[in-house]
């Protein structure tokens, strides 16, 4: 990395070790142009991106409304909490995964949809009809029919 001090590019790491048991680790670094010495400390970034929505506004990642849209689409189905959570975890670390900062909330929105496809085909269909707001009955007839194939 560059040298905060000069801006150099020409860094060089002279010590590193793990700290705070392991989930981080700390570097010495040392400018070979200025010689000032500086430590970079690396930890895995487990924030969840922020979302996009669709007029561009910015939103907080919120776990609450995830989980509040899918339950709702799989309410009084045969789903067990712990099959939810799983899947619920997968999402999240997929997101997670992407290292984006922001991510467009339709890219959540579809994961979520093969999320309940997985779970139970009712809840999607519910999911769906909702987020894709069908117009018609036979919108919806399009969509089962592309399920049963
Ligand atoms: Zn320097």
């Amino acid at each position: 990395m560059y040298c905060p001090f000069c801006n150099i590019k020409d860094t060089k790491v002279i010590d590193s070790r793990l700290v705070s048991d392991g989930a981080q680790v700390r570097r010495r670094r040392h400018c070979n142009e200025c010689g000032e010495r500086f430590t970079t400390f690396e930890t895995a970034l487990l924030l969840m991106p922020h979302l996009i929505k669709s007029d561009g506004r910015r939103e907080l990642f919120n776990d609450k409304k995830l989980l509040g849209g899918i339950n709702r689409a799989l309410e009084k189905r045969p789903v067990s909490i712990e099959d939810i959570e799983t899947e619920v975890n997968k999402l999240k670390s997929k997101i997670r995964a992407t290292g984006e900062r922001e991510v467009d909330a339709k890219i959540v929105g579809e994961l979520v949809m093969e999320l309940l496809k997985r779970l139970d085909k009712i809840a999607y269909i519910r999911f769906a009809s909702v987020y894709r707001s069908f117009k018609d009955v036979k919108e919806f007839g399009e969509e089962i029919a592309k399920l049963n194939k």
